[in-house]
């Protein structure tokens, strides 16, 4: 499949600017073809222009957005090893972790279609109207979740295809019933024309309106912020670093008519290890704690960047296991250069912060990442608040704590969290009192708290929460994963004393589509 190196705007290619940019290989740094160009401003309108043409016209049905989505699956399955080879080649990510990752594109796009046509997420409220009642009557009301409009989407650098361009956001926001403009990621843009192509193919085959899907390219900040400040721009979805999602939800705030962004940044994703788990189970946790911490070369957002270790002599036995398992991990190849060189440069400041000791033997290979350990006492972990920021790759940091009390100052000294996990010894009591101080201490810090796991491997299902308090997303009341984010391109009307004949049928009175509703306040599917 030759690669064309052009925007996708109205299904058409289009590329305005001069191509002059690649992407590089990862494991060499070798430039590839095709070469790509920022979007113009001009091409930017276009896309907009058209996706609010699409947004403006009547509502998919329900049967035709889940059809739609299940076609995009089914066009990326037929791209087949081309898909997986180009990924390979620009991200350095391995084969089977790819073809596991386009299981999961193709699957949450299958999840987002049976909920939309299932169809209650529109979250349909029906007060009855009581035109007896005293003082006053009461008019009939009836309120649901209807799409927010074209939606910018930036895809993640560490994802190439499941946060990319037909991932979670993509997903979400196409269930919503948004058109979506898509921002591919500098690193990955031939993955992401791929892909790109696939959701055209879609379009087309799915009747839909040529404004309903665009992919732009550009490794220049200027084409991001162009897209969020577009006055037809109604939401953004993100998730990449720190600076990059505030410098979007500032641009947007700053828009005569400001907009949500919905930014997945960062997080170190504390890892509590109580007394008697580590009495019970040392090597184990050392083995998992390894495992999760190297898995992907560390590049997970959910990444356990930092775990808690009682001091004294079990202490001492794990992080000397948890030493010698990261020696035995090769040095991995990171997503691109920019990434590996920020990785670098992280653990060299990490190395000099005062306090800190430096368990790993560094063994430097060129164009690869080494697995990185260092350990500090609370004290000093908490005066330096560097050390609590996301270093992105296979680096962890070790802090002992002295006893029960530190350990809960130590959590209510993070954060926002994507996550935070206990290991706890179920039999112990003094561990479950610990435990049920460190869940209070770190409910209003954290989207997600597990239980004697591990919190890289994010299921994608509907009770999943991906997003917590800030830095970890800018908004703490949505998801990125699971099929809750879809809700976050979607916005509540109520209409008043509507003829039946004209409302939506998700509020009709009879009931149509069988929705599960609220009626005058009790959830029920029957007709009024
Ligand atoms: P990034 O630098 O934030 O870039 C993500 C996307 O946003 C790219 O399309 C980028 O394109 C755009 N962008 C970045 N800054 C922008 C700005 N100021 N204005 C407008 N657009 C902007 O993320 P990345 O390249 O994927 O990775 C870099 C770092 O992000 C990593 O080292 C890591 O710390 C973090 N990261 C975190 C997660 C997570 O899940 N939490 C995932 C991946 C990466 P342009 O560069 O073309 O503007």
């Amino acid at each position: 499949m030759t690669l064309h190196g052009h925007h996708l705007i109205g299904l058409e290619r289009r590329r305005d600017g001069a191509a002059d940019h690649r992407a590089v290989a990862a494991a060499t740094g070798e430039a590839l073809e095709p070469a790509y160009a920022n979007a113009r401003a001009e091409e930017l309108d276009a896309a907009l222009h058209l996706a609010t043409q699409a947004h403006a016209q009547a509502p998919l049905s329900a049967e035709r957005r889940a059809a739609f989505l299940e076609a995009i699956a089914t066009e990326i399955e037929a791209i087949g090893d081309a898909l997986i080879e180009r990924a390979m080649v620009e991200t350095g990510l391995p084969q089977a972790r790819l073809i596991g990752e386009r299981g999961r594109t193709v699957g949450q796009l299958r999840m987002f279609a049976e909920l939309v046509r299932e169809g209650s997420w529109v979250g349909a409220r029906i007060d009855r109207a009581l035109p007896d009642r005293k003082p006053f009557p009461r008019p009939q009301l009836g309120r649901m979740l209807v799409p927010i409009g074209p939606v910018a989407i930036f895809g993640a650098g560490n994802f190439p295809l499941a946060f990319s361009v037909a991932g979670g956001d993509t997903a979400s926001a196409v269930a919503a019933g948004c058109p979506v403009v898509v921002k591919a990621h500098p690193s990955h843009p031939g993955t992401s024309e791929l892909v790109g192509e696939a959701i055209a193919a879609a379009v087309r085959a799915s009747g839909l309106h040529p404004g309903s899907f665009a992919l732009v390219h550009g490794h220049d900040h200027a084409v991001g912020q162009l897209l969020v400040r577009h006055p037809l721009t109604r939401a953004v979805g993100f998730t990449g670093s720190l600076r990059g999602g505030r410098a979007l939800v500032e641009a947007a705030a700053a828009r005569a008519c400001p907009i949500p962004v919905f930014a997945e940044m960062g997080s170190i994703n504390p890892v509590f290890v109580l007394p008697s788990a580590l009495a019970t189970r040392s090597s184990a946790l050392a083995v998992g704690v390894a495992g999760s911490l190297t898995m992907g070369v560390g590049q997970f957002c959910t990444n356990p960047g930092v775990i808690l270790v009682p001091d004294g002599e079990a202490g001492d036995r794990f992080v000397a296991a948890l030493t010698v398992a990261l020696a035995d991990v090769g040095p991995g190849v990171m997503l691109d250069p920019r990434i590996l060189a920020g990785y670098e440069a992280g653990v060299s400041r990490r190395a000099a912060a005062a306090g800190i000791v430096r368990l790993s033997t560094p063994r430097p290979e060129a164009g690869r990442a080494q697995a990185e350990l260092f350990t500090i006492d609370a004290e000093n972990f908490i005066a330096q608040p560097a050390l609590h920021e996301e270093l992105f790759g296979p680096a962890g940091l070790i802090v002992r704590y002295r006893d029960d009390d530190e350990l809960v100052g130590l959590a209510t000294s993070f954060e926002g969290q994507l996550s935070a996990t206990i290991h706890v010894d179920e039999a112990d009591a003094a561990d479950l009192q610990l435990a049920a101080r460190l869940i209070h201490a770190l409910r209003d810090r954290v989207g997600r708290l597990l239980f004697n796991g591990f919190p890289t491997g994010v299921e994608v299902s509907p009770a999943m929460q991906h997003g917590g308090p800030w830095p970890a997303s800018s908004d703490a009341r949505t998801t990125s994963v699971g099929t809750a984010a879809l809700e976050r391109f979607a916005r509540p009307i109520c209409f008043q004393d509507l003829p039946d004949a004209l409302l939506p049928p998700e509020l009709q009175a009879a009931n149509p589509r069988g929705l599960l509703r609220i009626v005058d306040g009790h959830p029920t599917r029957a007709p009024l």
